[in-house]
């Protein structure tokens, strides 16, 4: 057996590319991080709703996540032979041979993001005044690459709202601010850039180009390991995209809605590479900054 500290936090890697272990100690920090977020948004009414990992198929295809993210976006299939059939199938398993060949896609797929079911509890709704959720969930993406901070199966926490373009843009500029102070009170010193989402195929380009002139998304970035900075949270502004996909109106027009996101285990593993394995061998500082005490 491993002779690991048991304060020791650093995650543990598997079989699966971009899919971690996760020690007690690591779940601490993460509790500790989750707290202190729900700290910050405490002076907004934000409803709290706890997101599972799987979502309907017909709300990731609405929302557009299939036609724009096809790359990332894990699906969920099942069986659906008979039992005949699965007899020879079966045997296949133990030479990893193709024994799913009868699986097929169901109503379901692994959730991208947390914020997703949100918009679609909105639909058929004209918000009179903004709304707000606080939202964590698992998500899934079928990345490309597994560098340190790109995993597959991570935890994401977001504070979502929708309302009118004003709201919801003046909301994002507040949240940007308030990560980025945030941050800067853990010791992090995050860059804030202009960024763009990793639209799959020909349009790419325009799209992603569309959305930098629209200063739709700004990434707070953070080294996870010695020189590499990944996204560690983002604070976007969607426009009437998701109040056109679900028909969603605020003060009688199209609604618009924003977010911000927390990359949880980014988070984890940049304070991980900035203080040591160990958080209780942190400084005392930082103590006070997740705890609140
Ligand atoms: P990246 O630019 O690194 O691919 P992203 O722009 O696709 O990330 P978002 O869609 O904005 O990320 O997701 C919100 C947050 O979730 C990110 O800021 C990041 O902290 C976290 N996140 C996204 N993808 C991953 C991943 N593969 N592993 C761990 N955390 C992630
Ligand atoms: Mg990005």
């Amino acid at each position: 057996m491993s002779t690991r500290h048991p304060d020791d936090a650093t995650p543990l890697p598997t079989a699966a590319p971009g899919v971690q272990l996760q020690p007690a100690a690591y779940e601490k920090l993460l509790g500790a991080l989750r707290e202190s977020i729900a700290r910050l948004a405490a002076d907004e009414p934000f409803e709290r709703l706890v997101v599972p990992p799987v979502i309907s198929r017909a709300t990731i295809e609405r929302a557009g996540f299939a036609a724009s993210f096809p790359h990332l976006l894990g699906t969920v299939h099942s069986y659906t032979g008979s039992a005949s059939e699965w007899r020879a199938l079966a045997p296949l398993i133990a030479e990893s041979g193709p024994w799913h060949a009868r699986q097929e896609i169901t109503d379901l797929v692994l959730l991208p993001a947390a914020c997703y079911p949100v918009y679609a509890t909105l639909t058929g709704q004209d918000l009179a005044a903004p709304v707000r959720y606080s939202v964590e969930a698992q998500c899934f993406r079928q990345e490309a690459t597994a560098e340190p901070g790109r995993l597959r199966s991570f935890r994401m926490a977001e504070l979502v709202t929708a309302g009118t373009p004003a709201h919801c843009q003046e909301w994002r500029e507040h949240w940007l601010q308030r990560v980025a102070d945030w941050l800067e009170g853990l010791g992090l010193k995050p860059s804030v850039e202009l960024a763009d989402d990793p639209f799959f195929g020909g349009g790419r380009k325009l799209y992603q180009a569309a959305q930098r002139a629209q200063e739709l998304k700004f990434e707070l970035r953070v080294p996870v390991a010695d020189g590499l900075p990944q996204a560690i949270a983002s604070a976007n502004i969607h426009k009437d995209h998701f109040g056109e996909a679900f028909d969603f109106t605020a003060d009688g027009t199209t609604g618009h809605t924003a977010c911000t996101a927390f990359g949880l285990d980014r988070i984890a593993l940049a304070l991980l590479h900035a203080y040591g394995p160990r958080p209780v061998d942190w400084p005392p500082h930082l103590g006070t900054a997740l705890n609140g005490d």
